[in-house]
């Protein structure tokens, strides 16, 4: 039994083995973790990953239903059964499926174990656009200008709200989530139908038609800063992260730290967003979302959970950020202090989809060769071989390629070298797009903003 603490309410919070409820990349991640901690691993899966060579490496490997993720790796009662029948005394969600479901959190600790994240309540809150905004605001965290409530039915009242923000405006659902339940609202002509259509898709989508408004930003930067907390009291942050270049929303290539943003300028907003965790009972790993403009940072939400990107920040901050999550989770107190943080270097993460360079159709079948990159300075975290067949059903996720560098010139230099070096053959993968991205001169020059890469590609097509 590894050395583990109480945490405030007096739980004992000691486990010395962890469910992994995921798969890909981030199940191999969180399983090398837990090895490097002496902690035994249950790694659970679905019929299509039954193959996965990771699960070789688990302690016991379990087949839980089929590839349908919602009878797989959304099954909370399969994930329990799981857990009890293997005497699991931890979870860990990973990123996306469970991973920011409060009902799930709350579920896995009712029945005696540890959930690796933020309690459901911390949880519940973040995962209310209007009431995470709230609590930022109490925080002294900056928020995008708009009220932080839902929007009245009332249409006068409507457009008080939209005029008093000024427009373009944009509607966003209290529940919404990836990138969905938004609608820019250009002008007054456009905007009780922008509500209403919102309204209806909030309704359907994601079971509460709550809405409210908020000032449409033209050209932002997407900036985050990753905080880590234990359940004493005690929160840092561990810099700050540049994830600008996307497409529909989705992240392509994440750098840390955010190029021209100086730490004088972050730190503020950093002990803002550590305050609001003292203020929630945050406890683990987590992230606060904002967009850049003009010198200014607005809040839009916070993810409760590991994230894909979190190596950039690993390899320039030089913490594990994982076996960390696991350390606090077993109520272990930090043992570094702000002042023991030191952000060395500049780091970049590639994601290596399994797509269409052009179309981004989704690419399944079997990877027939496989050539990855090495040398100083290079990561890859990958659960993929030659002869692993990519199943269908999934996000289209195969691996990451990070670099690390003294400078950011440098670690652009290297990424080139390691992309170069990268071959996968087989299936279709963007890396096509990430080699002509890294000899772009506007993304070598820093600083472009959450448009960029939607621009860039139409110009090539
Ligand atoms: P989700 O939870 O669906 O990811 P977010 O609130 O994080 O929703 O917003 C997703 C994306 O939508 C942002 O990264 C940004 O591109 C865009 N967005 C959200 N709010 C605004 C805003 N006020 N102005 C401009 N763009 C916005």
């Amino acid at each position: 039994m590894t050395e583990g603490q109480k945490d405030r309410a007096g739980k004992d919070c000691r486990f010395d083995t962890v469910l992994i409820a995921n798969r890909g990349e981030i199940a191999l991640r969180i399983l090398r973790a837990c090895r490097d901690l002496g902690l035994k691993t249950v790694v659970v899966c679905s019929q299509a990953d039954r193959q996965a060579s990771y699960g070789t490496l688990a302690d016991t490997f379990l087949c839980i239903g089929p590839a349908s993720a919602g009878k797989s790796y959304l099954n909370s009662d399969a994930i329990l059964l799981a857990a009890r029948t293997t005497g699991a005394g931890a979870v860990h969600p990973g990123y996306g499926f469970l991973s920011e479901n409060a009902a799930f959190s709350e579920a896995v600790e009712k029945a005696g174990m540890v959930f690796i994240g933020p309690t459901a309540q911390a949880i519940a809150t973040m995962g209310d656009k209007i009431a995470a905004k709230s609590a930022m605001i109490a925080a002294g965290v900056p928020c995008v200008p708009g009220p932080d409530s839902a929007l009245p039915d009332d249409r006068a009242a409507i457009e008080a709200i939209a005029s008093e923000i000024g427009y373009p405006v944009i509607v966003k659902a209290a529940g919404g989530g990836g990138g969905r339940g938004m609608r820019v609202v250009l002008d007054a002509g456009a905007l009780h139908e922008s509500v209403a259509l919102t309204r209806e898709e909030a309704r359907q989508a994601f079971g509460t038609p709550a809405l409210y408004m908020e000032k449409f930003l033209e050209y932002p930067r997407h900036i985050e800063i990753q905080v880590l907390c234990d359940v004493h009291g005690n929160a840092i942050w561990l810099g700050h992260r540049d994830c600008s270049m996307q497409r529909r929303h989705q992240k392509v290539i994440e750098e840390a730290p955010a190029p021209g943003i100086a730490y004088d300028i972050i730190g503020p907003v950093a002990e803002a967003c550590l305050k609001a965790c003292r203020q929630i009972g945050y406890r683990g790993v987590g992230t606060f979302e904002f967009l850049y403009e003009d010198g200014s940072f607005y809040f839009i939400e916070m993810n409760t959970r590991l994230q894909v990107e979190h190596p950039v920040t690993e390899m320039t901050s030089g913490i594990d950020i994982v076996q960390a999550q696991i350390k606090a989770a077993q109520g272990i107190a930090l043992d570094i202090a702000q002042s023991d943080v030191k952000i060395d270097g500049h780091a970049f993460e590639c994601r290596i989809n399994a797509e269409d360079p052009d179309t981004f159709l989704a690419s399944a079948g079997t990877i027939t060769a496989l050539k990855l990159p090495s040398g100083p300075g290079i990561r890859v975290d990958t659960h993929v071989h030659a002869g692993y067949k990519v199943p269908p059903y999934y996000d289209s996720l195969i691996g990451k390629l990070i670099v690390h560098a003294p400078t950011r010139a440098e670690a652009i230099a290297a990424m080139r070298t390691a992309l170069a070096e990268t071959e996968i053959e087989g299936i279709s993968t963007n890396l096509p797009l990430l080699r002509a991205l890294f000899d772009d001169d506007g993304f070598a020059a820093g600083g472009t903003d959450i448009h960029y890469l939607e621009k860039w590609l139409k110009r090539r097509s």
